[in-house]
């Protein structure tokens, strides 16, 4: 696992992490947390979009991450692909965390009142506010971007920077990222399976999502958490 820091609107500080993350790694994060809420900051943004699997031991680890800050009156929040938001989805840990889909919208919802205007948005990267005339956005390749429902848009998430700078760091920071196919397809079948529940399978689904019964198979696997990506 690797981690940055920056510090986004209103003092919220935005811990940034890639690679592998479970309950052991995310603890290497409880030190600078602690530094942090001496230093007097109160609201803590996770931003997992980076991080390519993620399941209950994750959770664990986020949850060890929450308790110092909302002991303290601060807030907390959590932003990540396909496969963290269907791991805490599924835990039933969306509120409890404070799920968002981008570490800016994680930003927002953690700032202590509403601060964005209709004209306004936030960084993805540092969580400035920027007006919306001067953001710089840009497409990267990220398998677990939620899936839009136009084929065209599969793995690809929008990102807005308050400037160059910061949306050349964003591209780094997703391209640093393995893109999988079939996690893409499990963003697929996620979307299918959310409208007509868990019991829509077999070739009914298949042909839903646009898949072979072979890549069903993998798409499913991934979603129950075997990563069969590296026999692609
Ligand atoms: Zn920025």
């Amino acid at each position: 696992m690797q981690w940055t820091d920056r510090t986004a609107a209103h003092g919220t500080i935005v811990l940034g992490v890639s690679g592998d993350v479970g309950a052991t790694s995310l603890g290497e994060l409880r030190r600078p947390v602690s530094r942090y809420l001496a230093q007097g900051h109160l609201a803590f943004v996770m931003d997992l979009s980076a991080v390519r699997y993620f399941d209950w031991s994750g959770i664990k680890g986020l949850a060890g991450l929450r308790l110092p800050v909302t002991g303290r009156g601060g807030t907390f929040g959590v932003a990540g692909g396909s496969s963290v938001r269907r791991a805490i989805v599924s835990s039933r840990f969306e509120h409890a965390l404070g799920l968002c889909p981008t570490p800016g919208k994680a930003v927002l919802a953690c700032a202590p009142e509403p601060f964005l205007r209709a004209d306004q948005s936030v960084c993805d990267w540092c969580g400035a506010v920027v007006p919306t005339g001067e953001r710089v956005d840009e497409i990267v390749r990220d398998s677990s971007a939620e899936y839009p429902g136009d084929p065209l848009l599969e793995g690809a998430r929008t990102v807005v920077g308050c400037g160059h700078r910061h949306v050349t760091a964003l591209v780094e920071h997703y391209g640093a990222r393995p893109y999988s196919e079939v996690e893409a397809w499990a963003a697929r079948v996620d979307r299918v399976v959310e409208d007509k529940g868990e019991s829509f399978s077999g070739l009914p689904l298949a042909d839903a999502v646009g898949l072979d019964l072979g890549q069903l198979r993998r798409a499913l696997a991934w979603r129950a958490g075997h990563d069969v990506s590296s026999t692609a």
